[in-house]
């Protein structure tokens, strides 16, 4: 067979299609519990799902459905002599399974050493070990809270085994005749790898990388685990080639790291190629302020600055393979769809709409078109990259969360990511909070108040960067600041950003009562 990522645009997505129908057949309506009990409940059968037709009736499943039960979402067949285990209606285990944990028993395929260390029955040990390598949730981590309760995602060692591995090769991604100027992931590329030690997918994902791929990364665990200042010491003598870092963070690391070297604490990063965000979205501004310190920096001339998308209910992040590629979504272990946010009917090639994906393959957690509420822009195009010659549903454009990213203040529907970008970008400014607050606080009915918090880049002189910023950000807004109030210590402030959630910087905090 073919290449799967070297198929053609539509013989990838039949197959993608072809191998998900097939998954909510076999596995979702007989051991699905959420699933296999809303579908009997609007009297679908296992075979009506043959077409992509038959596919779009079914429902599209959100946060508000999931959240209540995370549990209702972890495929679970039930064992014979075991069937109280299982406290939903789900099927017994299918015979064709269990035959196949008997073949893996028998044969030791795939390699398990656990029977050198102690006595195993070929049945309850042997078989039943395989059976829980299958099922059994042995990992989840949760979202980071910014949008709401924390919701985990679990996985099996069959994730481990089957899955993950193929999705976390894709770090290896070049086009057949590399353009040898241009920086990539070699086998031999250091990685430093700056996400909070947290039970997030960002720092699980570079983990979990190194160990199934055999790429090299040194796991900071974050500022708190290891100060800024300490870890760009190491990154420098240890001459690391690439960071993965949330963008917020990174915007903070980088501007340090220029300080220490224009106080001669390190020497210029020549050897630093690129960082890959993950997290959070890059605007194209943020991307340049990264080149810009980068220039500062001394790295190499070909630095890249690598965005992606994941959360934590999809269980991994996918990356561009190039500045500007596009994010690089997996056809094979999902079916990926943009819908239109009000008719959730899908959307044309390349036109904004709200991501929407299917698992297909995986245990432990699962999801069967589930509504990110995200918004993507630029869209999706299902074609082969002009960088890398690989097929692949390409997202494009910036994304934000269909609902939550706008705002009205002052009576103007603001877009928050604009405001922010706006206060970022002003010249003079190196830190910042913005908060939206009443006159009168805690009164709705008084008037929207926003407040910028800024600390001063060297050398600037505050009367000239308030009415920068005040300008600027009506520009881009139409709303104007109320006050500008400088402040000093960088540091509180730069720690405030992540003190919610230790992993995303708040840049804005809405104090007001109510608001759309
Ligand atoms: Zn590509």
């Amino acid at each position: 067979m073919r290449d799967f990522y070297r198929l053609s645009p539509d013989e990838q997505r039949r197959r993608s299609l072809k191998s998900l129908f097939k998954y909510i057949r076999e596995y979702i309506f007989p051991y699905h519990p959420f699933l296999r009990k809303r579908y009997l409940e609007l009297g679908l059968k296992p075979g009506d799902i043959r077409g992509y037709d038959d596919f779009l009736k079914l429902p599209v499943v959100t946060k508000a459905d999931y959240r209540p039960d995370p549990r209702a979402f972890i495929l679970q067949p039930k064992f014979p002599g075991r069937e109280d285990k299982i406290p939903y209606d789900t099927e017994r285990i299918h015979v064709k399974h269990l035959l196949r944990y008997i073949y893996q028993a028998l044969f030791n395929k795939p390699k398990d050493y656990a029977h050198l260390f102690r006595k195993m029955p070929f049945f309850q040990g042997k078989v039943g070990r395989r059976a829980a390598w299958e099922w059994m949730p042995i990992h989840f981590h949760a979202s980071a809270g910014t949008t709401g309760d924390p919701t985990p995602a679990t996985y099996t060692y069959h994730d481990f085994l089957y899955v993950l591995p193929e999705l976390a090769s894709s770090i290896f991604t070049e086009p057949d005749n590399p353009d040898p100027n241009r920086p990539r992931v070699e086998w031999d590329s250091k990685n430093f790898n700056v996400f909070p030690g947290t039970p997030h997918l960002a720092f699980f994902q570079a983990v979990i990388s190194k160990f199934l791929t055999g790429m090299a990364s040194f796991d900071s665990c974050g500022g708190k685990v290891i100060p800024t200042e300490e870890q760009i010491r190491i990154f420098s003598q240890q001459e690391f080639d690439s960071i993965s870092a949330v963008p917020s963070y990174m915007t903070y690391w980088l501007r340090t790291a220029v300080e220490m070297l224009k106080r001669g604490e390190i020497k210029p990063l020549h050897h630093l190629k690129g960082v890959f965000m993950g997290g959070e979205p890059v605007s194209p501004t943020l991307k340049q302020y990264f080149k810009d310190r980068g220039r500062e920096l001394g790295v190499h001339p070909g630095f890249r600055v690598i965005g992606s998308f994941g959360m934590t209910e999809v269980k991994w992040a996918f990356m561009e393979c190039e500045e500007d590629s596009g994010i690089h979504l997996n056809p094979k272990f999902y079916f990926w769809e943009l819908l239109d946010p009000e008719t959730r009917m899908p959307v044309g090639e390349g036109k904004p709409g709200v991501l929407v994906f299917s698992h297909i393959g995986w245990r432990g957690t699962v999801f069967i078109r589930y509504w990110t509420g995200d918004l993507v822009r630029g869209g999706i195009r299902w074609e082969k990259c002009r960088f890398c010659d690989r097929t692949a549903p390409l997202l494009f454009g910036s994304i934000c969360r269909a609902v939550k990213d706008f705002t009205k203040i002052k009576g103007t529907r603001v877009n928050l990511l604009d405001l922010i970008s706006a206060v970022r970008d002003t010249e003079g400014v190196s830190s910042f909070r913005i908060i939206l607050d009443k006159e009168v606080p805690g009164d709705e009915f008084s008037r929207d108040v926003i407040l910028v918090r800024v600390v001063l880049r060297q050398g600037e002189t505050r009367e000239v960067v308030e009415k920068r910023i005040k300008d600027h950000v009506k520009a881009v807004t139409e709303v104007t600041p109320d006050k500008v109030v400088f402040e000093v210590d960088e540091k509180a402030l730069e720690g405030e950003l992540f003190q919610k959630t230790g992993i995303k910087a708040e840049y804005l905090v809405d104090k007001r009562p109510t608001h759309i």
